[in-house]
């Protein structure tokens, strides 16, 4: 079966009971993103409602889901009312929830009731967690030649890292890809650029980000929630995996974590992304206060190109940073 899911969860459970979980986000991104935003506008989706809800509507009907899983609490309210449009169109829809508090016992009955829902033994699940950790550790290598040797770029790190949500679909067959992506990788010589940046906030919808602070001599060597996704922390317990992962909780853990790696991978500034419309965008003003390198806040609306504006705006930092 097809299980789609509007962010990342405990997708172990789904792999243990021999379906296939799939990352809505990253079907509406890398396909005909703007085509799916219209449709969902067509079916009465209104326009001041944040792009990545739009296309997940329209890539939960047209890529014929068996269920989606939507992350209820922890990520964003918008869901709550996918959720009723999907089942309205007779799409099945389970709820997984982050607990806001962290507590752990909520987090663990979540996921029992995943587990209770898929049939699954924990024995199993937790079988599959080792597999797809022996994955993330070459993502944590791969992640190491982005900011330490300066051999990966922004947009590759980007692109392995939120992949890893769903691991595509087929670990096995990303596990291939990945190994022979970091063979290449580890041959190429480093990279000379004028700044080190990071990436912070939810993947931007906006296509050639990356290519245009690379084309300015700036290579994003930190992707904050790219990462998260690919669960570095490699914990032993599942529960204490999905508690570190910060991006469900509040944004002092999110804080914690970009302020340790902004000293680990000396970064010259941070670039604040948030999509419009999103809550999250109010987390920016936290962010102002309390990350200590420059930051630049970028907003994204509709899926495509860097807009002019934004451009300039990009241009005028790098001056500034210059003096
Ligand atoms: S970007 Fe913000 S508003 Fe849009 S789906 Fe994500 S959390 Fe929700």
């Amino acid at each position: 079966m097809k299980i789609g899911f509007t962010t990342s969860f405990p997708i172990e459970v789904v792999f243990a009971a021999g379906h296939t979980p799939i990352d809505m986000n990253n079907i509406f991104v890398t396909g005909n993103a703007a085509g799916f935003v219209e449709q969902a506008e067509f079916d009465g989706y209104p326009r001041n409602i944040c792009s990545w809800i739009k296309g997940m509507y329209s890539v939960a009907l047209s890529s014929e889901m068996d269920a989606v899983i939507g992350v209820v609490e922890g990520d964003c309210s918008n869901t709550h009312s996918l959720m009723s449009t999907l089942v309205d169109q007779n799409i099945e829809v389970i709820s997984f929830s982050f607990p806001y508090n962290k507590d752990r016992n909520k987090l663990a009955a979540e996921i029992e009731k995943l587990e209770q829902y898929f049939n699954v033994k924990h024995s199993d699940v937790l079988e599959i967690k080792a597999q797809l950790d022996k994955i993330r550790k070459k993502l944590i290598y791969l992640d190491e030649l982005t900011f330490k040797e300066n051999k990966v770029t922004g947009l590759e790190n980007h692109l392995w890292l939120v992949n890893s949500s769903d691991f595509n679909g087929d670990p096995e067959d990303f596990e291939k890809r990945l190994d022979k992506f970091i063979l290449e990788a580890k041959c190429r010589k480093p990279m000379k650029t004028n700044y080190r940046f990071g990436f912070l906030g939810v993947p931007p919808i906006i296509t050639d980000l990356y290519d245009f602070f690379l084309e300015n001599n700036v290579n994003i060597v930190f992707n904050e929630i790219q990462r998260q996704f690919s669960m570095p922390y490699l914990e032993n317990d599942i529960i204490d995996q999905y508690l570190r992962y910060t991006y469900p909780y509040s944004i002092f853990d999110r804080l914690k974590d970009i302020q340790e790696e902004i000293k680990r991978r000396k970064l010259d500034a941070v670039i604040s992304y948030s999509q419009s419309f999103c809550h999250r965008q109010i987390d920016n003003i936290l962010i102002k206060k309390y990350v200590d390198i420059p930051v630049l806040t970028i907003e994204g609306d509709q899926p495509g190109l860097l807009d002019a504006r934004t451009k300039l705006r990009i241009e005028s930092f790098l001056d500034m940073l210059k003096y």
